[in-house]
């Protein structure tokens, strides 16, 4: 059997990525952006090999753009495409796994658009597109809150009353789970331990950010909660905050609920604090030029990130790892090395050089003897998206 094409499709609320997946290459030999999707501005990326080309398409839609990049994935696959992975956000407790798509599933990620009211509806609008322009192609949802089925209820429950629970699917849900995934079963591929022998920290650090306790290979807790919003200080959001701030700033203020949703969703995390960025490269610049705002951002960044881990190591009966992925994870060696600071009880120490070679792409273990193992690996959620499907469609 020849090496199969999965063509790999995230929507957003106005931008759709995209990636051809090819089963027996390591670098993808199509990606692309499509981006301000329904404004005259409407743009299509992409990179064939190394070439990059763009396409104003004004006033483009999803379906538009999808109409524009499905035939160029197909020219990119030599004309046989085997199969569509779309990235679904949330699977509220419909999902374990990934789903190849027919209409009971349809049907499931429109119940849980209520709990992802920005992201799900985009997602359907690409799978809806990419059913009608190739009704034949197998098509398999991949749920960002998937892995995190397996926690425990003592994980997944919230302290407040249970009809909460039991009739509105209040929460928690956790995402990122491709991510954290890919790269603990990358971990354990790259240090020799069995994937269901093995327990690890992840810290999946890019705009947005999760961590992660995973034992054995299942999720046993993570950082976020009902939404995306809950645990760690991300690019542009908040993190934990003390619930009562919605009553306080609707009494002291007088803002909306829509208002504070939008300040601790946009207007928050690394941007509010440093006032300056949500970008963590333009943070270290400024913090290196001497920037209180930049320096006070990353501080907070590092030290709640640590308090994250700290929490999650209790889910796990040993330590076999901690793990750094996304943007900022596999990138920032002032991150890592801060945030370990913070983690003295665990033992950390970091082998300078190896910390600083880890970047762009590089992953390894950057521990020094005699610490805890400490890796840098990147993630590819693209490739995790598309061996699920591959796997469905071998079963
Ligand atoms: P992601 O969402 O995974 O693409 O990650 C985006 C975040 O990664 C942004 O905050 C970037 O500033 C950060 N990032 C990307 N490259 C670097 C780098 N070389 N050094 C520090 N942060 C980086």
């Amino acid at each position: 059997m020849s090496a199969r094409n999965i063509l790999v499709i995230n929507c957003g609320s106005s931008s759709i990525k995209f990636a051809l997946v090819n089963e027996a290459q390591s670098t993808f030999p199509l990606q692309g952006l499509a981006e301000r999707l329904g404004s005259p501005e409407a743009v299509l990326h992409w990179q064939l090999g190394d070439t990059k080309q763009s396409l104003d398409i004004p006033g483009a839609d999803h379906r538009a753009a999808l109409e524009k990049l499905l035939p160029l994935a197909q020219d990119a696959a030599g004309g046989k495409l085997d199969g569509i992975g779309h990235r679904v956000v949330h699977g509220g407790e419909h999902f374990t796994g990934s789903s190849l798509i027919n209409e009971q599933v349809l049907q499931a990620i429109r119940d849980s658009a209520q709990l992802a009211p920005l992201h799900n509806p985009a997602n359907l609008v690409g799978i809806d597109a990419a059913i009608a322009l190739f009704p034949g192609l197998p098509q398999v949802s991949v749920f960002d809150t998937a892995f995190h089925q397996s926690m425990p209820e003592h994980a997944f429950r919230y302290a407040v009353p249970e009809f909460l629970y039991k009739e509105h699917s209040v929460r928690r849900y956790g995402f990122h789970g491709t991510s954290h995934s890919y790269v603990s079963k990358r971990a354990a591929e790259m240090t020799g331990l069995p994937v269901d022998d093995s327990s690890w920290l992840t810290a999946h650090l890019g705009n947005g950010c999760s961590t992660c306790a995973i034992v054995n290979g299942e999720s046993r807790d993570t950082s976020m909660g009902l939404t995306p919003l809950e645990g760690l200080v991300m690019g542009t959001r908040s993190g934990d905050v003390d619930p009562n701030l919605h009553s306080y700033l609707n009494r002291t203020l007088g803002w909306s609920l829509e208002q504070i949703d939008r300040m601790l969703n946009h207007d928050s995390g690394l941007k509010g604090l440093s006032g300056l960025s949500n970008d963590l490269r333009t943070l270290q610049e400024a913090r290196a030029a001497g920037h209180a705002g930049a320096n006070l951002a990353f501080e907070v960044f590092c030290y709640r990130l640590a308090k994250s881990l700290a929490s999650m190591a209790c889910a796990l009966p040993k330590l076999d790892g901690l793990i750094f992925t996304g943007g900022i994870g596999e990138n920032s060696t002032a991150v890592r090395t801060r945030t370990l600071e913070h983690l003295k009880l665990f033992n950390f120490k970091l082998d300078e050089e190896a910390n600083a070679r880890c970047t762009r792409g590089v992953g390894g273990e950057i521990q020094a003897p005699g610490s805890p193992r400490v890796l840098v690996v990147p993630t590819n959620e693209e490739r995790q998206i598309a061996l699920d499907t591959l796997a469905l469609l071998d079963a």
